[in-house]
């Protein structure tokens, strides 16, 4: 057999305004050069600490129970619906998106009966849906997306959703992967049990370890099931060996993925989660006026509008993948197209971490005028 004959990596240097991963901070890749620890290594073992200390911050809660799960968004969602959900459980899910979908495969695979709480893609969940839902089904566990990365709607008065859950003794599952650092976000004050996210979207890390958080009550739930979760690598209740006091092995953390995500973090802390928010909103905001300025049309209305994900219309007459190709080859710029029910119709458009930058929104907006003239 021939060697293979392939050159050093030389990967394009591109500016990424897409779903995600958006850019990563210059910082974030200096961490992931710095040496190699063990993942038992007291170092290493601060270094988890901090790095749950910053999670925490950026969650806005006390949870002891803030973790990064190995592995990309998918893992901590799976994390939270494989151990949260089990078998013979109801658990209620969301139809106005992508995500919504693979909540309910996932808990299907945890053994799990799925309804679900109807709202059309591109519109929030309404809180009236969501309590004729429960009256309904009297579900376990209530999953919705807080940031919907099909559609670009945030989901608007979710402490209204976790009460109607709570009044029902369910437990809350958040879908927090492009909102985490990018908008506000409260955990403990919204009352959510349990919020997963990626760090590829606002955070500016790459993908392979994904924030978890859980309260005492959603903990308690998941060290008491009857059966243990049907994953063995994303079982809590093993994860907390190694993630809780004892710090044993469980399995080997991706540890350069943990020192990026440490960087990240402390960058959120740096800038202040309030005002990352608020950059956000501005950037974004910017974005929007331009791309509306230039007679194109937001998804979603204004009240839902997801500042980390534009959903903008493609306009009549303009073949979205030809303009996303074009990007990419003239521009060196991503940006990507609809899923599902919004396949053709939409441009989804990152405002996210590191991107969300003045200098990317003046491109962005220039660069899709020219494309679309
Ligand atoms: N949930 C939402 C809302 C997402 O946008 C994504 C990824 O785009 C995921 C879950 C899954 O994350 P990953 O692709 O990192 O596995």
């Amino acid at each position: 057999m021939n060697r293979p004959d392939v050159g050093e990596l030389r990967p394009p240097v591109r500016t990424l305004m897409g779903p995600g991963p958006s850019d990563v901070h210059p910082r974030v890749l200096r961490a992931m050069a710095t040496p190699l620890v063990g993942h038992l290594d007291p170092a290493f073992v601060e270094m988890m600490d901090e790095t749950q200390e910053l999670l925490r911050y950026a969650f806005r809660t006390d949870n002891q129970w803030t973790i990064p799960v190995s592995g990309t968004g998918s893992a901590s969602m799976e994390a939270a619906i494989g151990n949260l959900v089990e078998p013979g459980e109801t658990m209620l899910v969301p139809t106005n998106g992508y995500f919504g979908g693979r909540m309910a495969e996932m808990a299907r695979r945890a053994g799990g009966e799925v309804v679900e709480v109807d709202a059309p893609w591109g519109e929030p969940l309404d809180p009236a849906a969501v309590q004729e839902a429960f009256d309904e089904h009297q579900p376990d566990v209530f999953g919705f997306v807080h940031a919907e990365t099909s559609t670009g709607v945030r989901q608007p008065s979710v402490p209204e959703l976790t009460s109607i859950a709570h009044d029902h003794d369910a437990y809350v599952v958040a879908d927090c992967v492009t909102s985490l650092g990018g908008v506000e976000l409260e955990v403990d004050e919204w009352d959510v049990d349990v919020a997963y996210s990626g760090p590829q979207k606002c955070l500016s890390c790459p993908p392979g370890a994904s924030p978890l958080t859980l309260n005492d009550r959603a903990m308690d739930k998941v060290l008491s099931r009857e059966e243990p979760a049907r994953s063995w690598y994303l079982d809590l209740s093993l994860l907390e060996g190694y993630w809780g006091d004892e710090r044993a092995y469980h399995h080997t953390a991706p540890i350069t993925n943990v020192y990026a995500l440490r960087e990240a973090l402390r960058l959120v802390a740096e800038e202040g989660i309030e005002e990352r928010w608020e950059r956000h909103r501005r950037v974004a905001g910017a974005l929007k006026a331009g791309v509306e300025a230039m007679g194109l049309e937001m998804n979603a209305a204004d009240e839902y509008w997801l500042p980390s994900l534009n959903a903008v219309r493609v306009p009549a007459g303009a073949a979205a993948g030809a303009v996303i190709d074009d990007l990419l080859a003239s521009y060196d710029l991503e940006i990507a197209g609809g899923l599902g029910d919004l396949a053709g119709e939409i441009f989804r458009i990152g405002c996210m971490g590191h991107s969300a930058r003045p200098d990317n929104v003046s491109f962005l907006v220039s660069a899709l005028g020219e494309t679309l003239a």
